[in-house]
């Protein structure tokens, strides 16, 4: 199937947003991890999903109504607030094709890609344009893969 003709055309969209606070977030992100898979495998969503200092960056990449839609339901949980938009529109291939929905939390560790980024101070995701978005993104996607690598070695 052709996801660039007609009403198939592929969408992408990356906002952040501010956690809220929660009881136990481990537990409140595993369970939105959990409920994302799900909702996104039927609706041929594949994305990302960042976790940094109360800070949520994700995106959406699929048909753009399953996007636009999923989205709407994002905006008005609870669990976050003041979602924001960075980019949203065709995109020409799937950044994130091998994850319904995939979620990683920022450690030490990756200080390399804030550093990249010279975001590693003060990591603010309002600065995030189009383009360094998606680098950020796809740094986090390389990291996700070699450790998945590594976990399957
Ligand atoms: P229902 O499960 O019927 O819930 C009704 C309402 O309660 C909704 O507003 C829901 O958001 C809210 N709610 C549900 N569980 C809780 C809870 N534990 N605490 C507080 N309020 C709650 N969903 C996707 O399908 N795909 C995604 O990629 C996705 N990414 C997300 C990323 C973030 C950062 C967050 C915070 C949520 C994400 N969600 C995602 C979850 C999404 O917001 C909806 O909760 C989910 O899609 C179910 O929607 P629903 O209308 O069927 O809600």
């Amino acid at each position: 199937m052709n996801e660039t003709s007609g009403s198939r055309t592929l969408h992408r969209l990356i906002y952040f947003s501010r956690q809220r606070p929660m009881a136990d977030v481990d537990h409140e992100v595993d369970a939105i991890i959990r409920t994302s898979i799900q909702n996104n495998r039927m609706a041929s969503i594949t994305g990302l999903l960042l976790i940094h200092r109360e800070t949520f960056v994700q995106a959406l990449e699929g048909p753009a109504e399953a996007v636009l839609t999923t989205y709407g339901r994002i905006i008005n949980d609870p669990r976050h607030s003041g979602s924001t938009i960075i980019t949203s529109g065709p995109a020409s291939k799937r950044e994130f094709a091998d994850w319904n929905m995939c979620a990683r939390r920022m450690n030490p560790g990756d200080d390399a890609i804030l550093d990249a980024l010279q975001m590693r101070e003060a990591f603010e995701p309002s600065k995030l344009t189009p383009r360094s978005a998606v680098r950020l993104l796809q740094a986090v996607r390389g990291i996700q893969s070699r450790s998945a690598l590594r976990s399957i070695a």
